[in-house]
């Protein structure tokens, strides 16, 4: 495992933009540094050009002129795939069927002319690195979706790619194997130590997995952030509402407040008159006694979904507010509750263009 670690290359993309020959802008001009052993995913909805982006940088795809792929600060904008270093994972995982596990791990190692005993000895090791111990003499044909995917991975990075690319590798499979190898990848890349650049349009994945995330909308990149300023300080409701449940409200803004039906709500940072587009997240919005919240409202609805219960709330806000609160919360259809909302957990977004 150790022999394998820190590897990894850094990657710039500049002025990288993609049309296709029917004319087709799947990219805009982006710009983006990638560090040695970063994970970056690219993040967005279907369309949005992130496998584009993935194609340029693996060499499967030129971009449009005056664009520039850079490993290590050298240029690699017309180098073809095969000499570029890098390791790919697909969504479909392109192993050979009828081929063993051993012989598809080794296959990139074979080609390249390492001799038997190395090449067997590696294997071992990524083997045991992806948890598939005992099915080295399988046939991939007589494997799981998730043994194939492990093996899939064993074999990308097996020939020790200064830059893995990962293409929606999970979204085969069912949901519960999903988040199992999620976590298990993302140990797997920590020990690795290889750059990794992770194209999905699953949020969860992408919090889990990337040090960085590059949420992307048609074509263009919306906002670059690690997990948690995209999660708590998106920059526009595009980005706010792809990533987890938010409750967008247009209100006035009087002495640093929210002007709403409900009541007051204090905001943070220096806003203190006009109007906004304020974003709050339902799990900061605590159900509180009606008379100790400057914001009140009336319980719509609650649902129970296992770990916690969703409410929706009317008359508070101008429109119905999804509340996440804990199981441990008694509030019935009907009652009138109070809002409490930390001023900082409200986040004001740019207008609506
Ligand atoms: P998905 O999650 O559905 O794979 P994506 O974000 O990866 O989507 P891309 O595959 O990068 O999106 O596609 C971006 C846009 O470019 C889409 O409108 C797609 O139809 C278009 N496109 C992709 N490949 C080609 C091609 N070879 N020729 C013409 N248009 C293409």
């Amino acid at each position: 495992m150790s022999a394998a670690a820190g590897h990894g290359a850094s990657v710039r993309i500049e002025n990288c933009g993609k049309t296709f020959t029917d004319g087709t802008r799947a990219l805009e001009p982006a710009t983006l540094d990638i560090a040695r052993g970063e994970t970056l995913v690219l993040l967005g909805p279907s369309g949005c050009g992130k496998t584009t982006m993935l194609r340029i940088i693996a060499g499967l795809e030129l971009p449009d002129p005056g664009g520039l792929v850079l490993f290590d600060d050298k240029d690699m904008t017309s180098v073809p795939i095969e000499r570029r270093n890098v390791g790919m994972v697909f969504q479909s995982y392109a192993l050979f069927p009828n081929m063993s596990v051993a012989d598809n791990i080794g296959y990139g190692l074979k080609i390249r002319g390492m001799a038997n005993e190395e090449r067997t000895k590696r294997v071992a090791e990524l083997v045991a690195l992806t948890n598939i111990s005992g099915l080295e003499n399988r046939r991939i044909d007589q494997l799981s979706g998730g043994q194939r995917q492990r093996v899939a991975l064993a074999r990308a990075v097996a020939i020790r790619p200064g830059i893995l690319l990962l293409d929606e590798p999970l979204t085969a499979l069912d949901a519960a194997l999903r988040e199992r190898l999620r976590g298990e990848l993302n140990r797997l890349l920590r020990a690795l130590g290889i750059t990794t650049i992770y194209v999905t349009h699953d949020q969860a994945e992408a919090m889990e997995l990337g040090d960085r995330i590059v949420v992307m909308q048609k074509g263009t990149i919306a906002q670059i952030g690690n997990p948690r300023d995209i999660y708590f300080a998106p920059k526009n409701r595009f980005v706010a509402e792809f990533i987890g449940a938010a409750n967008i409200i247009e209100s006035p803004i009087e002495h640093g407040h929210l002007v709403l039906p409900g009541g007051r709500q204090p905001i943070g940072g220096d806003a203190s008159f006009g109007a906004a587009v304020a974003m709050i997240r339902p799990e900061t919005i605590r159900i509180v006694e009606a008379a100790s919240a400057p914001l009140s409202g009336t319980i719509d609805s609650v649902s129970f979904i296992g770990d916690r219960q969703r409410m929706v709330v009317s008359g508070a806000a101008g429109k119905p507010l999804t509340v996440d609160a804990p199981n441990t919360v008694k509030a019935e259809v009907g009652d009138r509750v109070g809002l409490l909302i930390a001023p900082d957990a409200v986040r004001l977004l740019p207008p609506e263009k």
